[in-house]
């Protein structure tokens, strides 16, 4: 089949419109945001020696002593009330399971995962992280 030069521009120009039209839909497609395995209904405890909980104290229902759930999950017995407090981890025993954080009912949660570091926050660190509600130990 023999087409003129005109066209084939033609339908070339029109083939790449469309093209540039998939593409512009494609990207604005609503994206899934990333979920949380831990706060899923099939979350499983899975030690990580990565991870480790730290308590927001400034949320925490413990506080005033309405909720113990943390203290309840937790297998290795990390999690401590200190009333008028929160919640406090003892790091040693924590194994990353990430349990607390998923039966926590505060949004958003009053203990989270975070990565383990090797270092001992310093003197005044852990004071600052104190005062924020986020416990160290
Ligand atoms: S992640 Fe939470 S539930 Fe698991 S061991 Fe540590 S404090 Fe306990
Ligand atoms: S489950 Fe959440 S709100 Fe309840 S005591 Fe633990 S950290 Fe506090």
């Amino acid at each position: 089949m023999n087409i003129s030069r005109k066209e084939f521009f033609r339908k070339s120009l029109t083939s790449l419109g469309e093209a540039i039209c998939t593409v512009s839909d494609a990207l604005k497609a609503p994206v899934a945001p990333p979920q949380d395995v831990r706060e899923t209904e099939n979350f499983t405890a899975t030690p990580s020696e990565d991870l480790v909980a730290a308590a927001h104290n400034d949320r925490c229902l413990a506080k005033n002593s309405g909720c113990f759930s943390c203290m309840e999950r937790c297998e290795f017995g990390a999690i401590k009330l200190i009333p008028g407090v929160g919640v406090r981890i003892n790091q040693q025993l924590c194994t990353g399971c990430g349990a607390c954080e998923h039966v926590c009912p505060v949004t958003p949660k009053a203990i989270r995962m975070q990565a383990r570091t090797i270092h001992t926050p310093s003197a005044d660190h852990a004071e600052q992280l104190t005062k924020k509600g986020i416990s160290t130990c």
